[in-house]
């Protein structure tokens, strides 16, 4: 049998492009290395409004509403500063869960416990080997991840350089989303806080190097106690020249789909889902499977809608990142006093729309 499409990865991206093809009655296999869908946990889960819009969540996938984020400098002033909408803190498991249940249940055949090893061309196939068995699909999608091994043996390049993430899951007092900068604390990014609800929070860091020493630092500092993360991933941003190949596409982290200065995928993943399905979808119509067809189709679409906001991101990344630590004081402390009502307009994912 030759499946319309093989999709690599069974998180958010690849569950929501296998999902979106099946349901246009094509044939696909999903592949997910983990037995647990969701686990291991790598995401803390926070997104803007466009994620419950584009899917429609069950209830109990959104732990907790905030409106508000917390900005402490490095001397430990802060600002307070009021979103346009409220952000979602999401049961980030759930939604993979969610999200690969709505693959299988618009007919995809999916696979857990089953890892991506290599593909290569096969009479006008690709053919995907696994540990566990081999199979032909007219098109490769890659959505594994940060590390994707779709877009290494692709020679699709990805950015070298990534941060190390991680999280856990704390007791104390907790009201607003709370953002902690300084070279001491987390150079180059920022720990965070995202509450669940009042008295529980997701406390994390992320760093280019020794994450685990800023990560316990802030632990003592913020909560007053250390422990194991139980969420650890990598983040890595920028635009690639390519997310294309002849057959082959990639999606979500695999393609950087990803904001630069918070780190945040889950939106733009599934932004990205949606374009990958539909080139795919008019590759099957039109059986045209070409570097240069999946380039218009796809690779230059959605970067027309995302890479503006990736832009954007890196500019107040490196803004923000080659200030001192008494520049960012100064820069919090005139942010305070004169007000923030630029800060307040500025699109939680950087899109316009
Ligand atoms: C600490 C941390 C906190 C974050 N917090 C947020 C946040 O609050 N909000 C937000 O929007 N984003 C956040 N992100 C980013 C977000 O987690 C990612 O953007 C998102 O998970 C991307 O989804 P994905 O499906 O593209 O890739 P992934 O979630 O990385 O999924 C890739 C999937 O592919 C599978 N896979 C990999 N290799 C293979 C293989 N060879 N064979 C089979 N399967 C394979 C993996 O097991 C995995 O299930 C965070 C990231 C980190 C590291």
């Amino acid at each position: 049998m030759i499946y319309d499409a093989a999709v690599i990865g069974g998180a958010l991206s690849g569950s929501r492009t296998a999902e979106l093809l099946a349901k246009q009655g094509h044939k696909v296999l999903l592949i997910e290395e983990h037995s647990n869908i969701g686990e291991p946990c790598k995401c803390t889960g926070l997104v803007s409004w466009r994620t419950p819009e584009m899917l429609k969540l069950p209830k109990e996938i959104i732990v907790n509403l905030i409106d508000k984020a917390n900005f402490h400098a490095p001397n430990g002033t802060f600002f307070t500063l009021k979103c346009k909408k409220q952000v979602y803190v999401l049961d980030r498991p759930g939604l993979d869960r969610f999200l690969f249940n709505s693959a299988v249940e618009a007919g995809a055949d999916a696979k857990t416990s089953e890892t991506f090893e290599r593909f290569w061309y096969n009479n006008g196939t690709v053919r995907v080997k696994t540990n566990k068995g081999v199979y032909d699909a007219k098109v490769l999608i890659g959505a594994d991840g940060g590390n994707s091994q779709v877009a290494k043996q692709a020679n699709l390049e990805m950015p070298k350089n990534f941060f190390s993430g991680l999280q856990t899951t704390a007791e104390g007092d907790f009201e607003n989303v709370e953002l902690w900068f300084g070279s001491k604390l987390c150079p180059k990014f920022f720990c965070w806080i995202v509450p669940e609800n009042k008295h529980v929070a997701r406390v994390g860091i992320a760093a280019e190097k020794n994450p685990n020493f800023y990560y316990q630092n802030f632990l003592r500092k913020r909560v007053k106690t250390v422990a194991n993360p139980n969420v650890a991933g990598i983040i890595r941003f920028g635009v690639m020249k390519d997310t294309v190949s002849d057959r082959i596409l990639l999606v979500g982290d695999a393609a950087c789909q990803m904001k630069p200065v918070s780190g945040g995928g889950i939106t733009y993943g599934l932004i990205g889902a949606q374009f990958a399905a539909d080139a795919c979808h008019k590759a099957l119509e039109e059986n045209k499977f070409s570097y240069r067809f999946f380039k218009e189709e796809y690779d230059e679409r959605w970067k027309e809608r995302l890479v503006p906001g990736i832009k954007k991101g890196m500019f107040y990344r490196k803004l923000l990142f080659s200030m001192s630590d008494s520049q960012i004081n100064v820069a919090f402390r005139m942010i305070k006093t004169l007000g923030y009502r630029l800060l307040e307009k500025l699109d939680f994912d950087l899109l316009l729309s």
